[in-house]
């Protein structure tokens, strides 16, 4: 039971935040139909609307309103209301993303991280894990840790952030110089078009009976593989000459990824290449089949400081001459608040005092090459070492226990496309 004081201070509160406030009236009819149709929490107040104004960007729009579906099937009808009354609709993860794409102006915020945050199945024979958008991926890896697994992009904020954000951002992290970005993990998706039908992408041989039972059928679905066809062959040489060679490609949809040659030597088309990095505006995901890796079982990092930002930039394609497994770049306001701060103040210890800058590089002990350097990755890592001109290095073994491997070999899979 609340005291009276704690009554007294949250109807304040409420009064405050507009919690108490009847719901915006030129939204009133669309959150009362998605209130008919949704199991899920349908949020117009103002508390709801300023809460999802902002993301992890300097931009602030207020949304119409917050859906929090509980399922599939809340996820369509909201989908449906929305379209209906001519709403935009955002799909929504942790907030987490840079520019803006979280927020925006008299939107439906479709909120994943709440309810549908599943890891739906882990199939460690074929490395692969079907989740729900809203899992976030460190929960991802958690599970994925007892069959020596993980899903190789990592943005700094992966204990927050969640995949379902990733597709739409096609996000990446310090270990991207070794295993690409999220598109070359996304295989298969279910994904909700603005009209509420629920597709399922995945490989689909061109011209196979699969693709002909797809494209003869009277739906949304069918014209979407006719014309993104269409638009890749028409456009192949335009496509190839003009898309820039990005290590990430975000700037646009992924036109040049959607028609490959799978690894039997097949033409295929794969839809969900082109939902990746589609920042939502394609079609909301409401459940992706991944691609995983093995996770090395010895890393070892070591620590470049500078005394001046430009000459850490500068020595980053030599850095990559050599093969590491992980490149970040921190500056001294990281190492100032770190040591600030008691969790990480000891770790910010061993750095020379006039260190502008420190590029972090590490190793592991499936992509060194064990010929010539006993002792693992730490002892590689050592040797391998590029010798850059800084004002001190240091490097340190992780927490895992070494394993023997054969030389040279590596059992992890690197992106194909
Ligand atoms: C401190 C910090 C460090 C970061 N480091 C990195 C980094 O190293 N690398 C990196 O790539 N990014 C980084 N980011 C940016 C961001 O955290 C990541 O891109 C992250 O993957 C976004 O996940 P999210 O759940 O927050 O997505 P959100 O911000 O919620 O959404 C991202 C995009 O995906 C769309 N989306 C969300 N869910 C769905 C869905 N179900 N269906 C369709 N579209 C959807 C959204 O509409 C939006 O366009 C960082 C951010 C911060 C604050």
């Amino acid at each position: 039971m609340a005291t009276d004081n704690e009554q007294r201070m949250r109807a304040a509160s409420a009064r405050t935040l507009g919690h108490d406030r009847p719901p915006d009236p030129r939204y009133r009819a669309l959150a009362e139909d998605l209130r008919d149709r949704v199991t899920g929490e349908v949020q117009f107040d103002e508390y709801a609307q300023v809460l999802y104004a902002t993301d992890g960007s300097i931009y602030q729009a207020r949304p119409a309103g917050v859906v929090v579906p509980r399922d599939v099937a809340d996820v369509r009808a909201a989908i449906e209301v929305a379209t209906a009354y001519d709403a935009p609709i955002l799909p929504r993860g942790a907030g987490s993303s840079l520019a803006g794409q979280a927020v925006g102006p008299g939107c439906v915020v479709l909120d994943f991280s709440r309810y549908m945050d599943d890891v739906v199945e882990i199939d460690p024979d074929a490395r692969r894990a079907t989740v729900q958008p809203g899992v976030v991926q460190d929960h991802l890896d958690a599970a994925l840790e007892e069959h020596g697994l993980k899903f190789p992009p990592d943005p700094a904020s992966s204990n927050r952030a969640t995949i379902g954000g990733g597709i739409g951002n096609n996000s990446t992290g310090a270990h991207s110089v070794r295993y690409g970005i999220t598109d070359a993990y996304t295989e298969e998706l279910r994904v909700v078009l603005p009209d509420g039908e629920l597709i399922h992408t995945r490989e689909v041989v061109l011209d196979s009976p699969e693709y002909e039972e797809i494209v003869s059928a009277d739906t949304r679905e069918a014209a979407i593989y006719e014309t993104v066809r269409e638009l890749v062959e028409d456009n192949r040489e335009e496509i190839e000459e003009r898309y820039p060679t990005l290590k990430r490609s975000v700037s646009g949809y992924n036109l040049h990824k959607v028609i490959y040659e799978n690894d039997d030597g097949e033409a295929v088309i794969n839809l969900s290449k082109l939902f990746v990095g589609a920042e939502g505006t394609l079609g909301v995901i409401v459940e992706a089949t991944l691609s995983l890796v093995t996770k090395p079982e010895e890393t070892a990092l070591a620590l470049y400081c500078f005394e001046d930002l430009i000459d850490a930039l500068s020595a980053v394609p030599e850095a990559l001459e050599y093969p590491v497994s992980a490149v970040e770049l921190m500056d001294d306001e990281v190492f100032r608040l770190a040591a600030d701060s008691d969790g990480y103040a000891e770790y910010v210890e061993p750095i020379p005092e006039r260190t502008a800058a420190a590029l972090m590089l590490e190793w592991d002990d499936e992509l060194v090459s064990a010929d010539g350097v006993a002792g693992g990755a730490t002892d590689s890592a050592a040797a391998a070492a590029p010798r850059l001109p800084t004002t001190g290095a240091s490097t340190r073994r992780s927490r895992r226990p070494s394993r023997t491997r054969p030389p040279g070999s590596s059992t992890t899979a690197t992106p194909s496309r």
